[in-house]
């Protein structure tokens, strides 16, 4: 019923324990580090804080907490990019590979600590040459060059805040986000790789820099050797001050708690928000969470995340994480379909890639694609797979864990987001026995509940409002320029707990499930309903290669559930197929949760991130006006399905 609760309809029966081979050499094996964190939370993260980084000076506090304001490591002084390069280096390192980096056309560079660390003492000069300043911030706006990451780690080094805005943004979205961080220097380029064919950077920044009073100067790099308009006094080559420079550039010691970055959320939800992130507890959680989670052996992995540096996943996951731990990471410009969708896979095994960590639509995509693009490719040398940025459905990690894994390889899907920094719900692979579709427990350190309407828990098995108990290091400092909305959207849904805006459910075994965000969960009949599990049912069918629901206004019922499904190759549509697929759901989570009407569409509506934007198809199936489009990949997508689905709608009342 409607008690302020989710329903707990689908269930998951299939385990899988880590292997012997991979436990005999896993850095967590055991239940210590978990033991470790019950007994003295934060003293366990003063331990990670200072066993993984370099400090020059110590804290004097470990947390201080002033609901909603953390203050992690006080007093304390670091420098994050010292702790990313110049530790290593000094260390004997500088030989090792930082990043192999293959381009989108075929070009490839390999960058050693002792050359990135050289390419960023020099872009951090050239920085503090264009009048950047500790404490200013400089927005970045390219594709998937090596200069991205320079560009952040310089200005970690002198104490400036980035801002990086993803590259397939409008000039809208770019001088929104510029003039929200009021930043001083845009760094972006003359263009970007895109499916072979060049995004004019520049001047899609020229635009943008038409109504941005803040910035003063723009440094462009040359990727794609397009014809750009240089304004003068404004912009400047990154080849013609970079290279000339010093290669020395003492890193500034920055306060624990000083800015590293303002990130904006990927605005699935809504009006974007620019979360900000300091640098001794965010370094702190990404190098732990990436050293254990992913199982990191620095001197033999090959790490690669294949998200974009414009997402808070690339910041913690290529840049902070990987280089705090002296990874060998791979980094990719381009998509996965070019020049042929066995593009990720030659990569693979190209750099005899280990670590893979990507996402459920990329996952979905090649599913969508067919296996014969893996199967050309030899994948043995990978030992570990990750998800992350929406729920995994259970039929996308099996496939994901036997077509890419060969079945041998730990799937740990991470729950996290730009608020938290680094990830929060996660496995951990030595240790965790993994169940298809679940994030499983909290990490060592973490504290999660899930709550009812009032807040109460809703306790095992039970379903509600994911909430976080405990600070944690790498969580939020708040809202660039709105402390007002940072306790509005987290702070105050459910008292003394930190509002994360999901879902979720705990099974028999209290393993965790994610069940999207609350504002999608359906309510039919005083049952609420999630979109997750009715999704996962019907990606269980194996016509389907992905679908959404969203809850349409139902006399009946208050709300019906309409569903939207992408096939899989070599499926055709047909009143059959559908009547197929409403049963099959009927049949895997209840009457309750069979959609009302399907319908079949080639494309769903996705941000530019690639999640499925739900309120977008509730505008479509309500046939409202669409709501705020801008972070949508292609806007023309919600306006087909929009015609397909009424011109269905007109008949579709078979119940
Ligand atoms: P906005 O907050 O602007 O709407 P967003 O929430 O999509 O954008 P992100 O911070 O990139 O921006 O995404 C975090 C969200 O992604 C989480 O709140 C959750 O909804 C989803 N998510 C991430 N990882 C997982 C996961 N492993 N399982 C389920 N959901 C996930
Ligand atoms: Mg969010």
């Amino acid at each position: 019923m409607a008690d302020g609760t989710i329903d707990d309809l689908l269930s998951e029966g299939r385990t899988f324990a880590p292997t012997k081979a991979f436990t005999q050499g896993a850095l967590a094996a055991g239940m210590d580090l978990y033991d470790a964190a019950d007994e003295d939370v934060e003293g366990f993260w003063a331990r990670q804080a200072a066993e993984l980084l370099d400090w020059h000076d110590e804290w004097r506090s470990i947390l201080e907490w002033d609901e909603p304001d953390a203050s992690w490591f006080a007093g304390g002084t670091l420098n994050a990019s010292e702790n990313c390069l110049d530790r290593h280096v000094e260390a004997g390192h500088g030989e090792q590979v930082a990043f192999y980096w293959e381009g989108e056309p075929g070009d490839a560079r390999t960058i050693t600590y002792a050359q990135l660390l050289d390419d960023v003492a020099r872009a951090a000069n050239a920085l503090k040459e264009l009048g950047v300043e500790k404490g200013d911030r400089v927005a970045v706006y390219m594709g998937m060059v090596p200069e991205l990451p320079i560009t952040m780690l310089a200005c970690a080094r002198i104490g400036a805040a980035h801002s990086v805005v993803f590259g397939g943004f409008t000039h809208d979205s770019l001088r929104d986000r510029i003039n929200d961080a009021e930043a001083k220097v845009l760094v972006t380029a003359d263009g970007a790789w895109r499916r072979g064919s060049v995004i004019d950077l520049k001047s899609i920044s020229d635009d943008a820099l038409a109504d941005t009073p803040s910035i003063e100067r723009c440094l462009v790099v040359r990727r794609t050797g397009n014809s750009v308009e240089m304004r003068d006094g404004r912009d400047v080559w990154w080849d013609d001050v970079v290279p000339t420079q010093s290669s020395t550039c003492p890193p500034e010691p920055m306060d624990a708690e000083q800015l590293l970055y303002i990130l904006y959320t990927s605005g699935t939800t809504g009006k974007p928000k620019g979360i900000m992130h300091t640098t001794g507890g965010y370094m702190t959680q990404v190098a732990f969470t990436h050293k254990y989670v992913f199982d990191l052996h620095p001197d033999t992995d090959v790490f690669w995340c294949t998200a974009d540096c414009g997402w808070v996943t690339g910041h913690s996951y290529i840049v902070y994480g990987p280089l705090a731990n002296r990874a060998t990471s791979v980094m990719y410009e381009g998509t996965p379909d070019y020049p042929d969708k066995d593009r990720f896979w030659a990569i693979v095994e190209k750099y005899g890639v280990t670590l893979l960590y990507t996402a459920p639509t990329v996952i979905r995509m090649f599913m969508k694609w067919g296996t014969e693009y893996p199967a050309k490719h030899d994948l043995t040398s990978l030992r570990l797979l990750g998800t992350v940025g929406e729920p995994i459905n259970p039929e996308a990690w099996v496939w994901y864990w036997q077509e890419i894994g060969g079945g041998r390889c730990p799937v740990v899907d991470t729950w996290w987001q730009t608020e938290t920094g680094a990830i929060m719900i996660s496995p951990l692979p030595g240790v965790t026995t993994l169940k298809p579709g679940s994030a499983t427990f909290p990490l060592p350190g973490i504290g999660a509940e899930i709550v009812n309407d009032d807040g109460a828990p809703v306790g095992v098995p039970g379903g509600g409002y994911l909430v976080l108990t405990t600070p944690w290091p790498s969580m939020l400092r708040g809202i660039w320029g709105d402390p007002q909305r940072y306790r509005d959207t987290y702070w105050s849904r459910f008292e003394h707990q930190y509002f994360a805006g999901d879902g979720a459910k705990r099974d028999d075994d209290g393993y965790l499930w994610l069940l999207g965000r609350v504002d999608d969960v359906m309510l039919v009949a005083g049952h609420n309903i999630s979109t997750a599990e009715v999704e996962h049912a019907l990606v269980d069918h194996t016509a389907v290669a992905e679908a959404a629901v969203v809850g349409k206004t139902d006399e009946l019922t208050g709300q019906a559930i309409a569903a939207f499904v992408i096939l899989r190759g070599g499926n055709e549509p047909s009143d059959g197929l559908a009547a197929e697929l409403r049963d099959h759901v009927a049949e895997i989570i209840g009457p309750i949760a069979k959609p009302k009407t399907v319908l079949f569409t080639e494309e769903l509506p996705k941000t530019r991130s690639g999640k499925i934007m739900r309120r977008l198809l509730r505008n479509v199936s309500e046939d409202e006006q669409l709501g705020d489009t801008t972070t949508l990949a292609d806007p023309s997508v919600v306006e087909g399905i929009k015609e397909r689905y009424l011109s269905a709608a007109s008949g579709d009342d078979e119940e």
